[in-house]
């Protein structure tokens, strides 16, 4: 032939990896703190006011625990960053819990609050809210030291790698995912983040279930010097990419942002929750 179609298509992978590997540098000047200032105070974290996303985010989460459906042994959160948030309600239905990042800083963040050092975020108000929810009337400090009990490792993930926890953990071996604002935020678009939902997925067994939260209709966000580039697209676009892998949809729901909650630190214009099951054999 002429080669034409041939340059294209190469051209195009091409194209794709070198924005992946500039997306990787572009995060080299992700700040922690700054990025939990801008996302984990008030008003997104305001535990009084109903409309806050943090209390809409751990309400989604809380319901799918309470399903009682739910856990197994290895529970992994893909891209945890300097946050603990997500994991929990999800926590407390495995034996070991492992959390990732593709940073070092952020790593290093989590275990900082892991080991109680001087410095950490403070997630009382978070582990108190999650309480709250479950209405046991726990003392919020006992989960607290649960889930430092929990978390067996911190290791590194690349979303874009076949096997995005290398040899630490084996496809198929994972009982459950937890991923929250990961996949969107280091894809340079649509394609690349459903590559990514597929990379993750063959971490999980067959029947296991992914709890993901993401953001909607993002191009941007800030963290310090960083500005990071978001992958944008829909809530519909959002269940496809897990209907197209081969999952049951168990739970969607949807958050838009109010007024209230635009802080100057993203574009971002709603949230959606999955809970989603692999199904048992395709
Ligand atoms: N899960 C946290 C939350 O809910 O706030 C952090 C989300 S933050 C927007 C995106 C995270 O993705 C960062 O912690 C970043 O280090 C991580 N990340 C960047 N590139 C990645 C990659 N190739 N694979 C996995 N995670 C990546």
């Amino acid at each position: 032939g002429d080669g034409k179609g041939e340059p294209f298509s190469s051209n195009r992978i091409t194209a794709n990896m070198s924005t992946i590997k500039a997306i990787a540098e572009n995060y080299q000047t992700f700040n922690p703190a700054a990025y939990l200032q801008n996302n984990y105070v008030p008003p997104r974290a305001d535990f009084s006011n109903p409309d806050s996303v943090v209390p809409w985010k751990l309400k989604c989460l809380a319901d799918a625990c309470a399903s009682g459906e739910i856990g197994g042994q290895i529970l992994v959160d893909i891209g945890s960053g300097p946050t603990v948030y997500q994991v929990l309600s999800a926590f407390e239905l495995f034996k070991e819990v492992i959390l990732t990042d593709f940073l070092a800083v952020n790593r290093e963040e989590l275990k900082k609050w892991l080991h109680d050092e001087p410095g950490a975020f403070d997630w009382g108000p978070f582990i108190n809210h999650v309480c709250s929810i479950e209405g046991k009337g726990e003392p919020w400090q006992e989960k607290r030291k649960r889930l430092r009990e929990r978390v067996s490792r911190v290791i590194p993930v690349n979303v874009h790698q076949p096997c995005p926890l290398g040899t630490e953990l084996a496809p198929g071996t994972v009982d459950a995912l937890v991923s929250s604002f990961c996949l969107e935020a280091c894809s340079p678009d649509y394609p690349a983040f459903v590559k990514a939902l597929q990379n993750i997925t063959g971490l999980l067994k067959p029947g296991g279930h992914v709890l993901m939260i993401g953001a909607l209709e993002e191009s941007y966000f800030l963290a310090g010097e960083a500005k990071l580039s978001v992958a944008s697209f829909t809530e519909e676009m959002t269940r496809k990419a897990f209907q197209d892998m081969g999952y049951v949809i168990r739970d969607f729901r949807s958050y838009t942002m109010p007024e209230s909650m635009k802080v100057g630190v993203d574009d971002v214009k709603g949230i959606s929750f999955v809970w989603a099951q692999k199904k048992e054999s395709n």
